[in-house]
């Protein structure tokens, strides 16, 4: 997988997801930028999916941190009252950094522009909240990686290079491409499984599966997973096998498993499900500089 993710995911704990081409932070669990450093102050947009403590620890540290190197862009769900009130407080905390962070609202299907040319992100809703109100305004969502590329238009693709070349001259470069969207990376943030629709056509999906078996799914010791809608292994997977993904990245497991729990556990769904995929896994307690270093779990 051509692509540079920092990261670290304990549910309870810590999620954070930093994709360095997109110079994209995507939530901010505790912890964020003592191992991002200065690389946080590089943070052109930062995206958060939903406004669980797991996620959002170390806001505060991030806005005042990033705020140091200028204005930048803080988007979130427009649902739930939590953001207008981080908003208030970091505006008086630090008020000299704090206030560079552009807070936007965001409804599901925004488009949110990086600061690299030709990468987008776009937002899509998800079901998190056991009491969603799916006519209410969304209070998590996911995202969408785009990678604008611009591509010789279909009228013009048959044509040879010394053909192409003429008609370039005769009406310039914009006159024979146009832009292509390509979807890169989906990242499902914290909730049930994706639709197939939602995911089908991207590179990497990269899917919670908080839980390894639907029989741990009863949440006696979850606290508050109680009310919250997570997916497990098999959903995940399921997920990618039928929207035809290539490439799975898992997070947000549970530290309930052991690596070995877990690396069994994706090796055996996977199998058992025929799944044509490379699969890799973002264990628990673990912390990522660059995940696709790592040797996918399964698919080669
Ligand atoms: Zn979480
Ligand atoms: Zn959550």
């Amino acid at each position: 997988m051509q692509l540079q993710l920092a990261m670290h995911s304990s549910p309870r704990f810590s999620t954070w997801l930093w994709f360095n081409d997109w110079k994209l932070l995507i939530d901010a669990g505790d912890g964020v930028t003592q191992q991002l450093g200065y690389k946080i102050r590089k943070i052109d947009t930062f995206l958060m999916t939903h406004a669980h403590r797991d996620h959002v620890g170390g806001l505060i540290q991030v806005v005042n941190q990033r705020g140091e190197a200028g204005s930048f862009l803080l988007g979130h769900p427009v649902g739930g009252r939590a953001w207008g009130q981080m908003e208030h407080f970091t505006r008086s905390f630090n008020p000299g950094s704090s206030n560079a962070a552009m807070w936007k609202a965001l409804e599901e299907g925004d488009w949110i522009e990086s600061g690299v040319e030709g990468r987008l992100m776009r937002s899509f809703r998800t079901r998190h909240y056991a009491d969603d109100d799916l006519r209410a305004a969304p209070r998590s969502l996911g995202f969408h990686l785009i990678w604008r590329k611009m591509k010789v238009k279909p009228e013009y693709q048959s044509l040879t290079q010394a053909e192409l070349d003429k008609i370039r001259l005769e009406i310039g470069r914009e006159g024979i491409t146009a832009p292509v969207d390509e979807k890169w990376v989906t990242v499902s943030g914290d909730g049930e499984p994706l639709s197939a629709g939602e995911v089908a056509g991207t590179q990497l999906l990269v899917h919670e599966a908080t839980f390894l078996s639907p029989d741990d799914y009863d949440a006696e010791e979850a606290g508050e997973d109680v009310g919250h809608v997570h997916s497990t292994l098999w959903q995940a997977l399921s997920l990618a096998r039928e929207a035809g993904v290539p490439n799975v990245l898992l997070y947000h497991i549970s530290t309930r498993y052991s690596d070995a729990e877990i690396r069994d556990a994706v090796r055996a769904v996977a199998g058992e499900i025929k799944l044509e995929a490379k699969v890799w896994a973002a264990l628990p307690r673990r912390v990522y500089f660059d995940v696709f270093r790592e040797k996918p779990l399964f698919g080669s």
